[in-house]
Protein backbone atom coordinates (compact mmCIF):
# COMPACT_ATOMS: atom_id res chain seq x y z
CA UNK A 1 0.00 0.00 0.00
CA UNK A 2 3.07 2.35 1.05
CA UNK A 3 4.52 1.22 -2.18
CA UNK A 4 1.63 2.48 -4.18
CA UNK A 5 1.06 5.43 -2.63
CA UNK A 6 5.03 6.29 -3.11
CA UNK A 7 4.21 5.92 -6.37
CA UNK A 8 1.30 8.02 -7.06
CA UNK A 9 2.77 10.60 -5.24
CA UNK A 10 6.01 10.46 -7.21
CA UNK A 11 4.40 10.09 -10.37
CA UNK A 12 2.56 13.00 -9.01
CA UNK A 13 5.65 15.23 -8.43
CA UNK A 14 6.91 14.35 -12.13
CA UNK A 15 3.37 15.63 -13.19
CA UNK A 16 4.38 18.49 -11.45
CA UNK A 17 7.35 19.02 -12.32
CA UNK A 18 6.69 19.26 -15.97
CA UNK A 19 3.64 21.34 -15.21
CA UNK A 20 6.03 23.65 -13.65
CA UNK A 21 8.09 23.46 -16.72
CA UNK A 22 5.27 24.49 -18.89
CA UNK A 23 3.67 27.05 -16.81
CA UNK A 24 5.96 28.05 -13.95
CA UNK A 25 4.48 26.95 -10.90
CA UNK A 26 5.53 28.85 -7.72
CA UNK A 27 7.11 25.86 -5.89
CA UNK A 28 9.19 28.09 -3.92
CA UNK A 29 6.90 28.38 -0.89
CA UNK A 30 5.19 25.34 -1.21
CA UNK A 31 6.43 21.97 -1.02
CA UNK A 32 4.77 18.55 -1.35
CA UNK A 33 5.63 15.37 1.14
CA UNK A 34 7.53 12.81 -0.33
CA UNK A 35 8.29 10.88 2.54
CA UNK A 36 7.82 10.55 6.04
CA UNK A 37 9.30 8.66 9.28
CA UNK A 38 10.89 8.35 12.02
CA UNK A 39 10.34 12.53 12.41
CA UNK A 40 11.72 13.21 9.30
CA UNK A 41 9.92 14.31 6.34
CA UNK A 42 11.37 14.59 2.46
CA UNK A 43 9.94 17.47 0.80
CA UNK A 44 10.03 17.97 -2.75
CA UNK A 45 9.88 22.07 -3.87
CA UNK A 46 10.47 24.57 -1.01
CA UNK A 47 13.40 25.59 -3.13
CA UNK A 48 14.21 28.76 -1.36
CA UNK A 49 14.16 27.48 2.43
CA UNK A 50 16.60 28.40 4.41
CA UNK A 51 18.87 25.90 6.99
CA UNK A 52 16.34 26.16 10.03
CA UNK A 53 13.38 27.78 8.80
CA UNK A 54 10.32 26.73 10.34
CA UNK A 55 7.68 24.49 7.96
CA UNK A 56 4.06 24.45 8.85
CA UNK A 57 2.47 21.10 7.63
CA UNK A 58 -1.38 20.43 7.82
CA UNK A 59 -2.91 20.53 11.38
CA UNK A 60 -1.33 22.27 11.72
CA UNK A 61 2.30 20.46 13.05
CA UNK A 62 5.44 21.74 12.18
CA UNK A 63 9.04 21.11 11.52
CA UNK A 64 12.86 22.73 10.79
CA UNK A 65 14.86 22.54 7.74
CA UNK A 66 18.03 20.66 8.73
CA UNK A 67 18.48 19.61 5.26
CA UNK A 68 18.75 20.89 2.00
CA UNK A 69 19.83 18.87 -1.67
CA UNK A 70 19.37 19.74 -4.87
CA UNK A 71 15.97 18.40 -5.29
CA UNK A 72 14.54 17.86 -1.92
CA UNK A 73 14.61 19.57 1.42
CA UNK A 74 15.07 17.22 4.66
CA UNK A 75 13.00 19.12 7.00
CA UNK A 76 13.06 17.31 11.18
CA UNK A 77 9.59 17.09 12.60
CA UNK A 78 8.32 18.56 16.52
CA UNK A 79 6.00 16.10 17.44
CA UNK A 80 4.23 13.52 15.94
CA UNK A 81 4.64 11.90 12.84
CA UNK A 82 1.65 10.00 12.30
CA UNK A 83 -0.55 13.26 11.74
CA UNK A 84 1.64 13.76 8.25
CA UNK A 85 1.31 11.80 5.29
CA UNK A 86 3.28 11.63 2.20
CA UNK A 87 1.15 13.87 -0.43
CA UNK A 88 0.37 16.59 1.61
CA UNK A 89 1.48 20.33 1.23
CA UNK A 90 3.21 22.33 3.39
CA UNK A 91 4.77 26.06 3.14
CA UNK A 92 7.31 27.96 4.32
CA UNK A 93 7.40 30.57 6.97
CA UNK A 94 10.67 32.50 5.96
CA UNK A 95 11.14 32.86 9.97
CA UNK A 96 13.39 30.30 11.93
CA UNK A 97 12.22 28.63 15.02
CA UNK A 98 11.17 30.86 17.33
CA UNK A 99 10.24 30.58 21.52
CA UNK A 100 8.36 32.36 23.48
CA UNK A 101 10.49 34.57 26.00
CA UNK A 102 10.13 36.56 29.01
CA UNK A 103 9.12 36.70 32.66
CA UNK A 104 5.99 34.93 32.74
CA UNK A 105 8.17 31.46 31.99
CA UNK A 106 9.53 32.45 35.59
CA UNK A 107 8.35 28.80 37.56
CA UNK A 108 7.61 27.06 34.50
CA UNK A 109 8.35 23.98 32.87
CA UNK A 110 7.84 24.25 28.73
CA UNK A 111 9.18 21.66 25.96
CA UNK A 112 11.49 22.26 23.55
CA UNK A 113 9.35 24.33 21.36
CA UNK A 114 7.62 26.49 24.17
CA UNK A 115 4.61 24.60 24.67
CA UNK A 116 4.16 24.64 28.31
CA UNK A 117 3.82 20.99 30.07
CA UNK A 118 3.10 21.61 33.74
CA UNK A 119 -0.45 22.17 33.55
CA UNK A 120 -0.78 25.72 34.50
CA UNK A 121 -2.09 26.86 31.13
CA UNK A 122 -1.06 29.15 28.47
CA UNK A 123 2.27 31.31 29.25
CA UNK A 124 1.31 35.25 28.64
CA UNK A 125 3.82 36.68 26.79
CA UNK A 126 4.16 38.23 23.33
CA UNK A 127 7.75 38.36 23.09
CA UNK A 128 9.57 35.33 21.22
CA UNK A 129 13.33 34.80 20.27
CA UNK A 130 14.61 32.52 17.59
CA UNK A 131 16.60 29.71 18.65
CA UNK A 132 19.56 30.08 16.88
CA UNK A 133 21.11 33.24 17.28
CA UNK A 134 24.86 34.43 16.85
CA UNK A 135 27.09 34.27 20.00
CA UNK A 136 27.88 38.28 20.88
CA UNK A 137 31.32 39.37 19.32
CA UNK A 138 34.39 39.94 21.61
CA UNK A 139 33.58 43.58 21.44
CA UNK A 140 30.48 43.24 23.46
CA UNK A 141 32.19 41.03 26.31
CA UNK A 142 33.30 42.04 29.40
CA UNK A 143 35.55 40.12 31.56
CA UNK A 144 34.07 37.67 34.15
CA UNK A 145 34.54 39.33 37.65
CA UNK A 146 31.91 38.59 39.97
CA UNK A 147 31.39 34.95 41.81
CA UNK A 148 28.92 33.30 41.07
CA UNK A 149 28.31 31.24 44.65
CA UNK A 150 27.12 27.60 44.61
CA UNK A 151 26.82 27.36 48.07
CA UNK A 152 29.02 24.07 47.78
CA UNK A 153 32.19 24.31 50.17
CA UNK A 154 34.48 21.94 47.54
CA UNK A 155 33.17 24.60 44.32
CA UNK A 156 33.81 27.81 46.06
CA UNK A 157 37.05 27.69 47.57
CA UNK A 158 38.87 25.43 45.16
CA UNK A 159 37.31 25.88 41.79
CA UNK A 160 35.40 28.92 41.91
CA UNK A 161 33.10 29.87 39.16
CA UNK A 162 32.19 33.31 38.26
CA UNK A 163 29.29 34.95 36.53
CA UNK A 164 29.64 34.54 32.41
CA UNK A 165 31.92 31.20 32.74
CA UNK A 166 31.32 28.21 31.34
CA UNK A 167 32.45 25.47 33.41
CA UNK A 168 31.67 22.16 32.61
CA UNK A 169 30.37 19.08 35.21
CA UNK A 170 31.74 15.87 34.26
CA UNK A 171 31.78 11.98 35.40
CA UNK A 172 30.18 8.98 35.25
CA UNK A 173 26.41 8.01 35.72
CA UNK A 174 25.29 8.57 39.65
CA UNK A 175 27.83 10.77 40.52
CA UNK A 176 26.56 13.30 41.79
CA UNK A 177 26.41 15.63 38.68
CA UNK A 178 22.62 17.13 38.90
CA UNK A 179 22.65 17.12 42.53
CA UNK A 180 25.50 20.15 42.05
CA UNK A 181 23.24 21.94 39.23
CA UNK A 182 20.23 21.80 40.98
CA UNK A 183 22.02 23.23 44.58
CA UNK A 184 23.63 25.74 42.62
CA UNK A 185 20.25 26.83 41.74
CA UNK A 186 18.95 26.42 45.09
CA UNK A 187 21.70 28.84 46.05
CA UNK A 188 20.67 31.51 43.81
CA UNK A 189 17.71 32.24 46.20
CA UNK A 190 17.50 35.90 46.82
CA UNK A 191 20.53 36.91 44.63
CA UNK A 192 18.74 38.25 41.92
CA UNK A 193 19.56 35.59 39.31
CA UNK A 194 17.46 33.65 37.21
CA UNK A 195 17.93 30.04 35.85
CA UNK A 196 17.38 28.16 33.68
CA UNK A 197 17.07 24.03 33.49
CA UNK A 198 17.35 22.42 30.75
CA UNK A 199 16.88 18.65 30.56
CA UNK A 200 17.71 16.56 27.49
CA UNK A 201 17.03 12.76 27.41
CA UNK A 202 16.31 12.17 31.09
CA UNK A 203 13.05 10.49 32.25
CA UNK A 204 10.29 12.48 32.79
CA UNK A 205 10.12 11.11 36.99
CA UNK A 206 13.47 12.71 37.35
CA UNK A 207 12.25 16.00 36.12
CA UNK A 208 8.93 16.24 38.29
CA UNK A 209 10.83 15.07 41.02
CA UNK A 210 13.58 17.98 40.48
CA UNK A 211 10.29 20.19 40.28
CA UNK A 212 8.84 19.62 43.73
CA UNK A 213 12.80 20.04 44.96
CA UNK A 214 12.81 23.90 43.63
CA UNK A 215 9.56 23.87 44.81
CA UNK A 216 10.20 23.47 48.41
CA UNK A 217 13.37 24.91 48.30
CA UNK A 218 11.42 28.03 46.94
CA UNK A 219 13.67 28.25 43.47
CA UNK A 220 11.27 27.64 41.36
CA UNK A 221 9.83 31.07 41.21
CA UNK A 222 13.13 32.12 39.60
CA UNK A 223 13.56 29.27 37.47
CA UNK A 224 12.48 27.80 33.96
CA UNK A 225 12.93 24.06 33.17
CA UNK A 226 12.79 23.20 29.58
CA UNK A 227 12.25 19.65 29.50
CA UNK A 228 12.68 17.13 26.65
CA UNK A 229 12.45 13.78 27.74
CA UNK A 230 14.46 10.58 26.59
CA UNK A 231 10.37 9.82 24.75
CA UNK A 232 10.32 12.19 23.26
CA UNK A 233 11.69 11.87 19.32
CA UNK A 234 15.55 13.25 18.46
CA UNK A 235 14.73 16.49 16.95
CA UNK A 236 13.33 18.24 19.55
CA UNK A 237 16.35 17.03 22.03
CA UNK A 238 18.32 18.42 19.34
CA UNK A 239 16.49 21.83 19.80
CA UNK A 240 16.07 22.13 23.82
CA UNK A 241 19.29 23.68 24.60
CA UNK A 242 19.03 26.49 21.70
CA UNK A 243 15.72 27.63 23.24
CA UNK A 244 16.81 27.17 26.53
CA UNK A 245 19.48 29.41 25.64
CA UNK A 246 17.18 31.95 24.16
CA UNK A 247 14.99 32.08 27.06
CA UNK A 248 18.46 33.31 29.27
CA UNK A 249 19.53 35.81 26.07
CA UNK A 250 16.49 37.64 26.58
CA UNK A 251 17.24 38.07 30.14
CA UNK A 252 20.79 38.62 30.15
CA UNK A 253 20.15 41.67 27.59
CA UNK A 254 17.68 42.89 30.05
CA UNK A 255 21.10 43.51 32.17
CA UNK A 256 20.18 40.66 34.22
CA UNK A 257 22.38 37.80 35.43
CA UNK A 258 21.23 33.87 34.62
CA UNK A 259 22.69 30.47 35.23
CA UNK A 260 21.72 27.89 33.17
CA UNK A 261 22.24 23.88 33.03
CA UNK A 262 22.24 21.41 30.30
CA UNK A 263 21.48 18.32 31.77
CA UNK A 264 23.40 16.53 29.68
CA UNK A 265 25.37 17.51 26.88
CA UNK A 266 26.31 14.15 26.03
CA UNK A 267 22.55 12.69 25.46
CA UNK A 268 22.17 16.08 23.36
CA UNK A 269 25.04 14.62 21.02
CA UNK A 270 23.45 11.35 20.98
CA UNK A 271 20.22 13.10 19.43
CA UNK A 272 21.89 14.62 17.14
CA UNK A 273 23.32 11.47 15.68
CA UNK A 274 20.07 10.27 15.96
CA UNK A 275 18.26 12.71 13.87
CA UNK A 276 21.56 13.25 11.42
CA UNK A 277 21.81 9.69 10.52
CA UNK A 278 17.88 9.47 9.63
CA UNK A 279 18.67 12.52 7.38
CA UNK A 280 21.02 10.12 6.00
CA UNK A 281 24.29 12.55 6.20
CA UNK A 282 27.64 10.50 6.47
CA UNK A 283 28.77 9.50 9.69
CA UNK A 284 32.15 10.67 11.26
CA UNK A 285 34.19 9.44 14.59
CA UNK A 286 32.14 7.23 16.28
CA UNK A 287 29.11 7.71 13.84
CA UNK A 288 29.00 11.38 15.27
CA UNK A 289 28.57 13.89 12.30
CA UNK A 290 31.24 15.78 11.69
CA UNK A 291 29.76 19.58 13.31
CA UNK A 292 29.05 17.90 16.52
CA UNK A 293 32.29 20.36 18.00
CA UNK A 294 30.24 22.92 16.06
CA UNK A 295 26.82 21.73 17.60
CA UNK A 296 28.59 22.45 21.23
CA UNK A 297 30.53 25.60 20.52
CA UNK A 298 28.29 27.43 19.10
CA UNK A 299 25.67 26.75 21.96
CA UNK A 300 28.56 27.60 24.37
CA UNK A 301 29.49 30.59 22.94
CA UNK A 302 26.42 32.20 23.37
CA UNK A 303 27.14 32.14 27.42
CA UNK A 304 29.27 35.26 28.29
CA UNK A 305 29.52 38.49 30.17
CA UNK A 306 28.23 41.36 28.26
CA UNK A 307 29.85 44.68 28.18
CA UNK A 308 28.29 47.54 30.86
CA UNK A 309 27.23 49.62 27.55
CA UNK A 310 25.49 46.37 26.87
CA UNK A 311 23.51 46.20 30.46
CA UNK A 312 26.15 44.32 32.03
CA UNK A 313 24.12 40.92 31.98
CA UNK A 314 25.66 37.48 31.64
CA UNK A 315 24.55 34.00 31.18
CA UNK A 316 26.91 31.38 33.05
CA UNK A 317 26.92 27.60 31.50
CA UNK A 318 26.87 24.49 33.17
CA UNK A 319 26.84 22.04 30.84
CA UNK A 320 26.94 18.29 32.51
CA UNK A 321 28.63 15.42 30.77
CA UNK A 322 28.60 11.56 31.22
CA UNK A 323 32.18 9.39 30.79
CA UNK A 324 32.28 5.77 30.65
CA UNK A 325 34.48 4.67 33.45
CA UNK A 326 35.90 7.81 33.98
CA UNK A 327 37.23 8.02 30.90
CA UNK A 328 37.54 11.72 29.97
CA UNK A 329 39.78 11.20 27.01
CA UNK A 330 36.89 10.65 24.74
CA UNK A 331 35.23 12.29 21.98
CA UNK A 332 32.20 14.11 23.38
CA UNK A 333 33.90 14.74 26.60
CA UNK A 334 37.62 16.13 25.33
CA UNK A 335 35.06 18.35 22.71
CA UNK A 336 33.28 20.09 25.54
CA UNK A 337 36.09 20.42 27.48
CA UNK A 338 38.17 22.74 25.14
CA UNK A 339 35.19 24.50 24.44
CA UNK A 340 34.71 25.24 28.54
CA UNK A 341 36.50 27.55 30.59
CA UNK A 342 37.15 24.75 33.15
CA UNK A 343 35.47 21.34 34.21
CA UNK A 344 34.38 19.66 37.87
CA UNK A 345 35.30 16.18 37.53
CA UNK A 346 33.27 13.74 39.95
CA UNK A 347 35.20 10.58 40.57
CA UNK A 348 33.06 7.33 41.44
CA UNK A 349 35.37 6.41 43.93
CA UNK A 350 35.44 9.38 45.90
CA UNK A 351 31.53 9.21 45.61
CA UNK A 352 31.55 5.58 46.92
CA UNK A 353 33.36 5.74 49.85
CA UNK A 354 31.05 9.16 50.53
CA UNK A 355 33.26 11.82 49.79
CA UNK A 356 30.20 13.60 48.70
CA UNK A 357 30.53 15.96 46.45
CA UNK A 358 32.51 13.91 44.74
CA UNK A 359 34.77 16.53 43.28
CA UNK A 360 38.21 15.56 42.33
CA UNK A 361 40.54 18.63 43.30
CA UNK A 362 43.21 16.65 41.05
CA UNK A 363 41.42 16.87 37.59
CA UNK A 364 39.07 19.91 38.30
CA UNK A 365 39.74 23.16 36.91
CA UNK A 366 38.21 26.66 36.74
CA UNK A 367 40.36 28.96 34.13
CA UNK A 368 38.63 32.02 34.55
CA UNK A 369 36.73 31.76 37.66
CA UNK A 370 39.63 32.82 40.52
CA UNK A 371 39.95 36.26 39.39
CA UNK A 372 36.02 36.35 40.11
CA UNK A 373 36.60 35.03 43.50
CA UNK A 374 35.99 37.36 46.87
CA UNK A 375 39.26 38.55 48.30
CA UNK A 376 38.51 36.66 51.85
CA UNK A 377 37.74 33.09 50.21
CA UNK A 378 40.96 33.89 48.04
CA UNK A 379 43.14 33.91 51.26
CA UNK A 380 41.73 31.26 53.57
CA UNK A 381 41.71 28.74 50.69
CA UNK A 382 45.22 29.64 49.71
CA UNK A 383 46.30 26.05 49.65
CA UNK A 384 43.55 24.00 49.61
CA UNK A 385 44.58 22.24 46.90
CA UNK A 386 47.70 21.78 47.40
CA UNK A 387 47.38 20.31 50.72
CA UNK A 388 44.71 18.14 49.49
CA UNK A 389 47.27 16.95 46.92
CA UNK A 390 50.39 16.10 49.61
CA UNK A 391 47.45 14.32 51.52
CA UNK A 392 46.93 12.01 48.78
CA UNK A 393 50.54 11.49 47.98
CA UNK A 394 50.80 10.56 51.48
CA UNK A 395 48.52 8.37 51.87
CA UNK A 396 50.18 6.04 49.53
CA UNK A 397 53.07 5.95 51.02
CA UNK A 398 51.60 5.65 54.49
CA UNK A 399 49.85 2.39 53.02
CA UNK A 400 53.74 0.55 53.25
CA UNK A 401 53.30 0.58 56.48
CA UNK A 402 56.41 2.08 57.60
CA UNK A 403 56.69 3.97 60.52
CA UNK A 404 55.46 7.66 60.16
CA UNK A 405 57.87 11.15 60.81
CA UNK A 406 55.72 13.90 62.59
CA UNK A 407 55.27 16.16 59.62
CA UNK A 408 54.03 13.27 57.62
CA UNK A 409 51.31 12.72 60.30
CA UNK A 410 50.32 16.26 60.60
CA UNK A 411 49.67 16.28 56.65
CA UNK A 412 47.90 12.87 57.00
CA UNK A 413 45.62 14.41 59.82
CA UNK A 414 44.85 17.34 58.38
CA UNK A 415 43.96 16.35 55.35
CA UNK A 416 41.67 13.80 56.68
CA UNK A 417 40.06 16.65 58.80
CA UNK A 418 39.72 19.16 55.37
CA UNK A 419 37.79 16.47 53.35
CA UNK A 420 35.68 15.68 55.92
CA UNK A 421 34.88 19.38 56.34
CA UNK A 422 34.52 19.55 52.63
CA UNK A 423 31.70 17.04 52.72
CA UNK A 424 28.41 18.21 52.24
CA UNK A 425 24.64 16.84 52.17
CA UNK A 426 22.60 17.66 49.48
CA UNK A 427 20.03 20.58 48.96
CA UNK A 428 22.23 22.29 51.54
CA UNK A 429 24.12 25.34 49.72
CA UNK A 430 25.78 27.26 52.36
CA UNK A 431 26.29 31.06 53.11
CA UNK A 432 29.27 32.68 51.60
CA UNK A 433 30.74 33.92 55.42
CA UNK A 434 29.42 30.40 56.74
CA UNK A 435 31.35 28.70 54.32
CA UNK A 436 34.48 30.82 54.99
CA UNK A 437 34.61 30.08 58.48
CA UNK A 438 34.46 26.27 57.88
CA UNK A 439 37.31 26.91 55.70
CA UNK A 440 38.90 28.84 58.34
CA UNK A 441 38.40 26.53 60.99
CA UNK A 442 39.99 23.97 59.07
CA UNK A 443 42.90 25.55 57.84
CA UNK A 444 43.52 27.45 61.71
CA UNK A 445 45.11 23.33 62.60
CA UNK A 446 42.85 23.73 65.53
CA UNK A 447 40.60 20.70 64.40
CA UNK A 448 43.16 18.53 63.17
CA UNK A 449 43.41 16.81 66.50
CA UNK A 450 39.75 16.35 67.20
CA UNK A 451 38.35 12.81 65.82
CA UNK A 452 36.93 13.35 61.67
CA UNK A 453 33.67 11.90 63.18
CA UNK A 454 32.95 14.83 65.33
CA UNK A 455 34.02 17.57 62.64
CA UNK A 456 31.03 17.96 61.88
CA UNK A 457 29.20 18.54 65.21
CA UNK A 458 31.89 21.09 65.98
CA UNK A 459 31.60 22.87 62.73
CA UNK A 460 27.63 23.24 63.78
CA UNK A 461 28.10 24.30 67.34
CA UNK A 462 30.82 27.56 66.13
CA UNK A 463 27.95 28.43 63.80
CA UNK A 464 25.62 28.35 66.30
CA UNK A 465 28.05 30.40 69.08
CA UNK A 466 28.70 32.66 66.30
CA UNK A 467 25.21 33.31 65.44
CA UNK A 468 23.91 33.59 69.10
CA UNK A 469 26.45 35.80 70.33
CA UNK A 470 29.26 37.12 67.77
CA UNK A 471 26.86 37.93 64.52
CA UNK A 472 28.89 40.78 63.61
CA UNK A 473 31.78 38.21 62.55
CA UNK A 474 29.15 37.11 59.53
CA UNK A 475 28.35 40.97 59.45
CA UNK A 476 32.02 41.98 58.78
CA UNK A 477 32.18 39.37 56.09
CA UNK A 478 28.81 39.89 54.29
CA UNK A 479 28.63 43.45 54.52
CA UNK A 480 32.39 44.81 55.04
CA UNK A 481 33.88 41.89 53.27
CA UNK A 482 36.30 42.12 56.14
CA UNK A 483 38.11 39.21 57.95
CA UNK A 484 39.86 41.01 60.33
CA UNK A 485 42.66 39.27 62.80
CA UNK A 486 40.39 40.18 66.27
CA UNK A 487 37.88 37.66 64.34
CA UNK A 488 39.88 34.83 64.05
CA UNK A 489 41.24 34.74 67.49
CA UNK A 490 37.17 35.25 68.66
CA UNK A 491 37.15 32.29 66.46
CA UNK A 492 40.00 30.41 67.43
CA UNK A 493 39.07 30.64 70.82
CA UNK A 494 35.56 29.70 70.43
CA UNK A 495 36.94 26.30 68.75
CA UNK A 496 39.08 25.77 72.00
CA UNK A 497 36.06 26.64 73.98
CA UNK A 498 33.77 23.64 72.26
CA UNK A 499 36.69 21.51 71.71
CA UNK A 500 37.03 21.05 75.36
CA UNK A 501 33.20 21.81 76.26
CA UNK A 502 32.18 18.58 74.07
CA UNK A 503 30.78 16.58 76.81
CA UNK A 504 31.49 12.80 77.63
CA UNK A 505 28.36 11.90 76.37
CA UNK A 506 29.50 13.76 72.61
CA UNK A 507 32.59 11.82 72.57
CA UNK A 508 30.81 8.35 73.20
CA UNK A 509 28.21 9.70 70.41
CA UNK A 510 31.07 10.58 67.84
CA UNK A 511 33.44 7.88 68.72
CA UNK A 512 35.88 10.86 70.20
P1 LIG B 1 22.86 10.41 36.39
O1 LIG B 1 24.10 9.96 35.70
O2 LIG B 1 21.88 9.32 36.59
O3 LIG B 1 22.27 11.66 35.79
P2 LIG B 1 24.01 12.11 38.38
O4 LIG B 1 25.49 12.01 38.16
O5 LIG B 1 23.31 13.31 37.87
O6 LIG B 1 23.32 10.79 37.88
P3 LIG B 1 22.62 12.55 40.85
O7 LIG B 1 21.33 12.09 40.30
O8 LIG B 1 22.81 14.01 41.06
O9 LIG B 1 23.81 11.98 39.95
O10 LIG B 1 22.98 11.84 42.21
C1 LIG B 1 23.05 10.44 42.33
C2 LIG B 1 22.61 10.02 43.71
O11 LIG B 1 23.52 10.51 44.68
C3 LIG B 1 21.25 10.59 44.09
O12 LIG B 1 20.53 9.60 44.76
C4 LIG B 1 21.58 11.73 45.02
O13 LIG B 1 20.57 11.92 45.97
C5 LIG B 1 22.86 11.27 45.66
N1 LIG B 1 23.72 12.44 46.00
C6 LIG B 1 24.20 13.36 45.15
N2 LIG B 1 24.94 14.29 45.79
C7 LIG B 1 24.93 13.96 47.08
C8 LIG B 1 25.51 14.53 48.27
N3 LIG B 1 26.25 15.64 48.25
N4 LIG B 1 25.28 13.91 49.43
C9 LIG B 1 24.54 12.79 49.49
N5 LIG B 1 23.97 12.20 48.42
C10 LIG B 1 24.14 12.76 47.23
MG1 LIG C 1 21.85 13.53 36.40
Amino acid sequence: MANINNLNSLSQIIKDEIDRVEHKIDTSSVGQVVSVGDCIATIYGLEEAMYGELIVFPGPSYGMVMNIEENSIGVALFGNDTNIKEGDLCQRTKEVVSIPVGDALLGRVINAIGTPIDGLGKIETTTTRPVELQAPQIMDRDKVNEPLETGIKAIDSMIPIGKGQRELIIGDRQTGKTAIAIDTIINQKDKNVYCVYCAIGQKNSSIAQIMNKLKQHDALKYTCIVNSSASEPSPMQYIAPYSAVSIAEYWMHQGKDVLIVYDDLSKHAVAYRTLLLLLRRSPGREAYPGDIFYLHSRLLERACKLSKELGGGSITALPIVETQAGDISAYIPTNIISITDGQLFLNTDLFNIGQRPAIDSNLSVSRVGSSAQTKIMKEVSKNLRMQLASYHEMLDFSRFGSDLDKSTQKILNHGAILLEVLKQKQYMPLKMSQEIIDIYAVQSGLLDDVNANSVHHILKLLDNAIRTHHNYIYEHIENDKKFTDEDKNEINELINTIKKNIDEEDLTKYGG
